[in-house]
């Protein structure tokens, strides 16, 4: 803060609160022996916490709009919803596509509010094992029908990047309800979903 003329004004180049991620992030770029005060990175340690801020702080907006319906034991497959999140083990990304499928009971789940769902789960540090249990258990909530799969199909970056540097795609299942007793139903559901 600077006095002039009497009256105290902001110096707008200092931020008074600053994130305490921009200095996570300068200390990081010493530590792997970089300058962060040389002309590239001078404003990376502001835009790492502002992604990371913008990461964990995703507002999926509403999830639960349903729409009544008559019809039962109907197949209802969203499928290739893309979604980018973390792993938890080395914090490096990971991409899914992810297929979201259920059986309404009476209540049937606007197409956008899976998409939602799955963005919202992925928007935190995660496995992706937990990814697909985690959107099965709202989808199972929001729609109250036992009878949900879900399937994610993912690359790891933690894989391909690093250790065996190899690309491969991981996937990973959660049956619950009729999708865990019926493999006729799940037959159905692979063939449909299969891209
Ligand atoms: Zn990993």
């Amino acid at each position: 803060m600077t006095t002039h003329a009497g009256r105290d004004i902001i110096d707008l180049a200092e931020p008074p609160d600053e994130d305490p991620l921009v200095d996570v992030a300068r200390q990081l770029l010493k530590e792997i022996g970089e300058d962060p005060d040389r002309d590239g990175l001078r404003d990376t340690p502001q835009r790492f916490a502002r992604w990371w801020r913008e990461f964990v702080d995703y507002h999926p907006g509403t999830v639960e709009t349903l729409f009544e319906s008559t019809t039962t034991s109907q197949l209802v497959i969203v499928s290739d919803i893309r979604v980018w999140s973390l792993c938890e083990h080395h914090l490096l990304p990971f991409n899914a596509a992810v297929t979201i499928a259920y059986r309404p009971t009476g209540h049937l789940l606007g197409l956008s509010k899976f998409a939602r769902v799955a963005h919202r789960h992925a928007h935190k540090l995660q496995v992706q094992e937990r990814l697909v249990a985690d959107i099965a258990h709202d989808i199972t909530t929001i729609t109250g029908t036992p009878d949900v799969a879900v399937i994610a199909r993912g690359e790891h970056l933690c894989m391909t990047m690093r250790g065996i540097k190899a690309s491969a795609l991981m996937t990973s299942t959660a049956y619950h309800g009729a999708f865990a007793t019926d493999s006729a139903l799940r037959g159905e559901l692979l063939s449909l979903a299969r891209p």
